[in-house]
């Protein structure tokens, strides 16, 4: 018999509570479809009084007032937080969102780190940049003026962050807020909302004044359009689908709040002639198989010359074949766990039916695996011969899905590619360096790896195009929930 599943409570103000209708909802194990939790369902009225917890803290409580160097023991303190309770946040992965071993560097260990990199960020970040000094004809005469940029806390932050990478997506928010002083309420992904509550606990524990940092869940859209309708928000970040933040940012603008936007890609792999096929086939395939596929930045259209198209997919599907073990993430040796849910299960296998009618060749996968009657599994597809204007190499499909696309040269593979409505991310595969970093800067895309590698900590992250608005990551971060403000004064 299944365990029984663990009821949560929301964090307000420092307190933890239930939805004032006491209403909950239940969230599978997507890999077992049993019950791992039970969270509340908030209504519109717990979201306003978050806000308000939020709102009080920022106008009268200290952090906002607080010195970088509190700011940064705060942060580590958070870090040493989640390290002490390393192994709940991996069983929570593991169980609410299926998160393979395979993955838990970047979806743990990483975002530890990340929180201890924007601690030291906050100490490195110029709050007061002083301007060169200016003489100017007043109307009294000439003077010399002073000044100098300020930068204030961005205000009370409504953070919509998504379940996929649920805390590397959540401290990447939650790093730069503290960094310059703000405060917060988090309405996580109704999908996935245990690792904000996790998090919560972490920041009951550390010195974080109460009201601060806030989290309310539920299922309803209603809770992400209080956040972004209330005049006491003053910034949103949301991570999540194109068509969820377009509305996001139309309500936002109402009461003109910053916004910024992570969202979706349909990122590009450009592999040059000079890639042994044989020994590089994993490097292809594997970063659009990562957790099911179920990424933003992924690579999941490849391109290929022409010539090495067909060696280049006898290589990929060997190797998924061979490699990519399907089933419980609980099982260290997982390479594919499940998709979140059965609908997007259903929706990736549309997408699946409309490559085979457009005429896309399926090469391997395509179908549930038999073995596994329990759980929202897909096998690892690839699709061969594919035209860039087919849907499955136009539309993001956020399952373990790849299309192979032939190039007939350089120039073209660099046209497939920016041929998107996204710019999220990209990627090269070679040796030669100097011609790759040349491609990379010729792609429209928010970022470009070169052979996989990737700084998660220090550099910039978002998208161009229709893949959102704004920066992550790094000292961008901090502007992005900064608001700078000009302070001239007679020297
Ligand atoms: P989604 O758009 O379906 O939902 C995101 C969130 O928006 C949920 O919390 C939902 O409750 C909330 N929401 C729904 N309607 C709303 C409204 N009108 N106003 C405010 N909030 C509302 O996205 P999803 O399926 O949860 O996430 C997957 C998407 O996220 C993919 O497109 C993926 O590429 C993207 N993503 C982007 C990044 C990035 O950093 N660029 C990272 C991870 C995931």
């Amino acid at each position: 018999m299944a365990a029984p599943a663990h009821s949560y409570r929301m964090y307000i103000d420092g307190k933890w509570t239930d939805a004032s209708s006491g209403a909950t909802y239940a969230l599978p194990n997507p890999a077992t479809e049993e019950s791992v939790g039970i969270v509340p369902d908030a209504t519109r009225e717990d979201m306003q009084r978050a806000i308000g917890a939020a709102r009080k803290a920022f106008d009268e409580g200290p952090w906002p007032k607080s010195t970088p160097q509190e700011r940064a023991r705060v942060l580590n303190q958070i870090a040493d937080g989640i390290e002490r309770r390393k192994e709940k946040f991996r069983e929570v992965l593991i169980a609410a969102h299926g998160v393979e071993y395979l993955t838990h560097q970047v979806q743990l260990e990483v975002p530890i780190t990340l929180l201890r990199t924007y601690a030291e960020l906050a100490l490195r970040f110029e709050f007061e940049q002083l301007l060169p000094i200016q003489s100017v004809q007043g109307p009294m005469g000439p003077m010399v003026v002073s000044s100098m940029a300020y930068h204030q806390p961005v205000g009370v932050c409504g953070m919509i962050p998504t379940w996929n990478f649920p805390l590397f997506v959540s401290v990447q928010k939650l790093g730069p807020a503290l960094a310059t002083g703000c405060s917060m309420v988090f309405k996580p992904s109704p999908l996935g909302p245990l690792i904000d509550l996790l998090l919560a606990e972490v920041v009951e524990e550390s010195d974080l004044p109460a009201g601060v940092y806030n989290v309310v869940c539920g299922e309803s859209a209603e809770l992400g359009i209080e956040l972004t309708e209330s005049p006491y928000v003053d910034k949103i970040s949301f991570t999540g689908s194109v068509s969820t933040g377009k509305r996001v940012m139309e309500a936002a603008s109402r009461t003109l709040k910053r916004v910024h936007l992570e969202l979706g890609g349909k990122s590009a792999a450009i592999i040059l002639d000079d890639y042994d096929l044989r020994a590089g086939a994993p490097g292809a395939a594997s970063p659009a198989y990562f957790h099911a596929g179920q990424g933003c930045a992924m690579h999941t259209r490849v391109l290929v010359s022409r010539e090495r198209h067909d060696e280049l997919v006898e290589n990929m599907s060997g190797f998924v074949k061979s490699f990519v073990k399907i089933g419980d993430p609980a099982d260290p040796k997982t390479i594919l766990g499940p998709v979140i849910r059965g609908e997007r299960r259903e929706s990736i296998e549309r997408y699946i039916e409309s490559g085979r009618e457009q005429g896309a060749d399926l090469v391997c996968g395509g179908g549930r695996p038999a073995e596994l009657s329990k759980g929202y599994f897909l096998e690892p597809t690839i699709f061969a011969n594919v035209k860039n204007d087919m849907k499955i190499a136009q539309e993001e499909i956020f399952g373990p899905v790849v299309s192979v696309i032939p190039f007939e040269d350089e120039d073209d593979a660099v046209r497939i590619a920016n041929d998107s409505s996204y710019g999220l991310s990209g990627g090269i595969l070679s040796n030669d360096t100097t011609r790759a970093l040349a491609i990379a800067k010729r792609l429209r895309t928010g970022g470009v790896t070169i052979n996989n590698a990737n700084n998660l900590l220090y550099s910039p992250f978002g998208g161009f195009k229709e893949s959102g608005i704004g920066r992550e990551g790094g000292m961008w971060g901090l502007h992005e929930y900064s608001e700078v403000q000009a302070i001239s004064w007679k020297a």
